[in-house]
C-alpha cells in the first residue's frame, strides 16, 4: 500500500503528466488513491503526487464518497478570488484555514475563487477499455471549489505554502490543540 508523501519529497515539485488511456495501472492506482482518501481521517482531497504518482488525476472527498477528476482543468472562474471565511454557531466570521496531507499540523489562509466551472475526463464502459473516457463539467462552489483549487495546484507541482508566501499569508503550526503563528519560509526552507 502507498503512503502519503510528505514535504519536502521531490515528487511534489513535478508536473503531472497528462492521463492518455486508460489501463490497468491507472485504474489501480485510482483505487489506490481514493481507498487512501477514504482512509484518512482530516483529509477532504488528494492529488496523485501525494501518494508518489505524477499523474494528472485527484480525489476529492464529500458524504457520498471519493470522485476522481482525471485531466482536471478550471474553465471559467466567478468573482475574485478572496480569502474564505467560516462562520461559527454564533456567526462571528473566522479565516478559513487550508491545510494538506503533505504537511501535517500546519494550516494556513490562502486566496481562492469560491465558485469555479472544472472540466476533466472519468472513465466510461465495463470493463473499461483503453481511451473510453468521457468529458465531464460542473460548477463547483464553496468549500469543493476551494479544495478542487488546492489538488489541481498539486498537478503542477504548486503546494499551499507557495500560495501563503506569495500572498502573504497567516501561517500556523497546530501545536497542542493550539494555534501557533510561523514563518511559512520557515517551512520552504527544508527543500533547500
Ligand atoms: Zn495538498
Amino acid at each position: 500500500m502507498r503512503e502519503i508523501v510528505k514535504f519536502p519529497n521531490k515528487v511534489l515539485r513535478k508536473k503531472s503528466e497528462k492521463i492518455e488511456r486508460v489501463d490497468e495501472t491507472l485504474l489501480k492506482e485510482m483505487e489506490e488513491l481514493r481507498e487512501i482518501l477514504v482512509a484518512s481521517e482530516n483529509g477532504a482531497g488528494l492529488a496523485a503526487p501525494q501518494i508518489g504518482i505524477s499523474k494528472r488525476f485527484l480525489g476529492i472527498k464529500n458524504k457520498e464518497g471519493v470522485k476522481i477528476f482525471i485531466n482536471p482543468r478550471m474553465t471559467a472562474s466567478f468573482g475574485e478570488k478572496i480569502y474564505p471565511k467560516v462562520f461559527d454557531e454564533e456567526k462571528k466570521e473566522s479565516d478559513f484555514l487550508e491545510g494538506c496531507l503533505s504537511f501535517p499540523d500546519l494550516f494556513g489562509t490562502v486566496k481562492r475563487y469560491l465558485k469555479i466551472e472544472v472540466v476533466w475526463e472519468e472513465i466510461v464502459g465495463n470493463p473499461p477499455k483503453a481511451k473510453a473516457f468521457r468529458r465531464a463539467s460542473k460548477i463547483l462552489e464553496g468549500f469543493e471549489a476551494i479544495v478542487w483549487q488546492h489538488e489541481s495546484d498539486h498537478l503542477d507541482g504548486v503546494l499551499f505554502v507557495d500560495r501563503v508566501k506569495e500572498e502573504g499569508g497567516k501561517f500556523y503550526l497546530w501545536k497542542e490543540e493550539k494555534k501557533v503563528p510561523m514563518d511559512v519560509n520557515e517551512i520552504l526552507a527544508k527543500e533547500k
